[in-house]
């Protein structure tokens, strides 16, 4: 390539102004600085960028483009989810709630571990929200499924350029997440298309395996509420940070299930009334540093830790005499079944909101049959917080996530139809992930919750 026809594919920019996104906050960004709390208020944000260094790098123009558009949005101020103050800068509301919402860490602890401000209610929060049928969805439209059979996508994402990055930068980044996902790939299995967290497990072996003996002794259940508080602590005991019990609500059972290795389809039946949900807490400083090799690593570790804790769960379950099949992102759509079992609310970023880690948390599930007593879900005005703060699509390199108001409309197939939310076009993201070389975590890292929830 010429360096004429270079200059006008690329643009010499900062990964700052690229990941700023709007021009102003800069969410997650932490170059070589050992991380810049989102919550900083403003002068301290910029004692720390005159001492950082910014690598320059060569910004494909179409990622400029869509970063431009996003500028044009109004922004609105963060209204406080507790009372009708609102405020400036995310600095000033999160010292307002410390200073007049935030419980004390011997309250935190009186209310079933977890925040005084979360409230059981009987029906999840997304429900207000539902305006017309919710069918089953078919794992093939998931963004992941495209990349094998949407050829327009395809086309998309293969003319996407991507940034230049150093080679020993790169290759150390992505020895990182090797050994993060490690875990995960293996996992116990010899099969050459071992899918690990990607897909549907039946007849591949490993830790996800479908097949494993059920143990013949049964252990008798005469209280069903006892024998969830059993369960939740060998999951803890496992690795997992939260879990939630729901009844399995079919119409998040995939229609379809889709190995997007090697293209398969094919119906689902899952007999089970039971999921139990659980959440793994990605790594902080990780997350933060996204749209880095160390962001990726941290959501593999994600994925490593779910192949340790969903499996031995299951295990757990069978060798208890019942049924258990274990499950990362495959069989059922993982942020419906957290929502509906209390481990949080669905956000603006189309990702579950906890009140402990936010969303930097990876999902994963166990369905079965054992006897247990399901939560009841829970809100903690996630619904009105989101309605006014846009950091996570303020965030967004690319303009993925809606500012603005919920719709029913949506971007792609991947989005599903009858419910008013705030719809990701991941087809845009996962671009993004190609041109940046590694993956992103950027609405995460900028999510407030992420950090303000009582361990932050
Ligand atoms: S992960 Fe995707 S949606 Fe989220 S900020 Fe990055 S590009 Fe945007
Ligand atoms: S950053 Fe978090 S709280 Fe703010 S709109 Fe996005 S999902 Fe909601």
């Amino acid at each position: 390539m010429s360096e004429e026809q270079k200059e006008e594919k690329f643009k010499k920019l900062t990964r700052r102004e690229l990941l700023a996104g709007t021009g102003g906050f800069v969410a997650g960004v932490a170059v070589g600085s050992g991380g810049i709390s989102l919550l900083l208020p403003p002068k301290e944000v910029e004692v720390i960028k005159e001492v950082e260094v910014i690598k320059e790098v060569e910004v494909p123009v179409e990622v400029i483009k869509e970063t431009e558009a996003v500028k044009e949005v109004e922004i609105s101020k963060s209204a406080c989810p507790y009372c009708d103050g609102t405020f400036s800068t995310l600095g000033a509301l999160r010292a307002h709630i410390d200073l007049e919402h935030q419980p004390t860490p011997t309250a935190i602890r009186e209310v079933e571990g977890r925040p005084t401000y979360v409230n059981k209610v009987d029906r999840p929060t997304y429900e207000d929200f539902v305006v017309g049928t919710i069918e089953q969805f078919d794992q093939k439209n998931e963004v992941f499924s495209r990349s094998v059979w949407d050829e327009e996508y395809i086309k998309r994402r293969a003319a996407a350029p991507v940034i230049e990055v150093d080679k020993l930068v790169m290759l150390e980044g992505n020895a990182l997440s090797a050994g993060a996902i490690y875990m995960d790939d293996k996992a116990g299995s010899d099969a050459p298309n071992y899918p690990g967290y990607q897909g549907h497990q039946m007849g591949y072996g490993g830790l996800y395996d479908w097949e494993e003996p059920v143990g013949e002794q049964k252990f008798p259940v005469s209280d069903p509420a006892e024998m969830s508080e059993r369960i939740k602590k060998v999951a803890k005991f496992y690795g997992a940070d939260l879990v939630g019990i729901c009844e399995l609500d079919q119409r998040w059972v995939y229609s379809k299930y889709f190995d997007s290795l090697s293209g398969a389809s094919g119906e689902l039946d899952i007999p089970y009334k039971y999921a139990i949900a659980i959440a793994v807490e990605m790594d902080r400083e990780g997350i933060e540093k996204s749209p880095g090799y160390e962001a990726s690593a941290a959501t593999a570790l994600g994925y490593s830790n779910m192949a340790e804790v969903a499996p031995s769960l299951a295990r757990y379950i069978r060798s208890m005499g019942y049924p258990a099949i274990p499950c990362g992102n495959d069989t059922a759509q993982s942020i419906p079944i957290a929502i509906d079992a209390g481990l949080g609310e669905l956000g603006r970023s189309g990702l579950l909101i906890t009140p402990e880690f936010g969303s930097r948390v990876r999902l994963c599930k166990v369905l079965t049959d054992l006897p247990l007593k399901p939560d009841k879900p829970i809100e903690f005005r996630v619904q009105r917080f989101c309605e006014s703060c846009v950091l996570c699509a303020k965030s967004c390199p690319v303009g993925a996530i809606k500012f603005g108001e919920r719709t029913t409309e949506t971007t792609s197939v991947s989005n599903r139809e009858g419910l008013l939310r705030w719809p990701v076009d991941v087809a845009k993201c996962y671009i993004f992930w190609k041109t940046n070389r590694t993956s992103c975590s950027n609405c995460i890292a900028a999510c407030p919750w992420s950090d303000m929830g009582i361990l932050g």
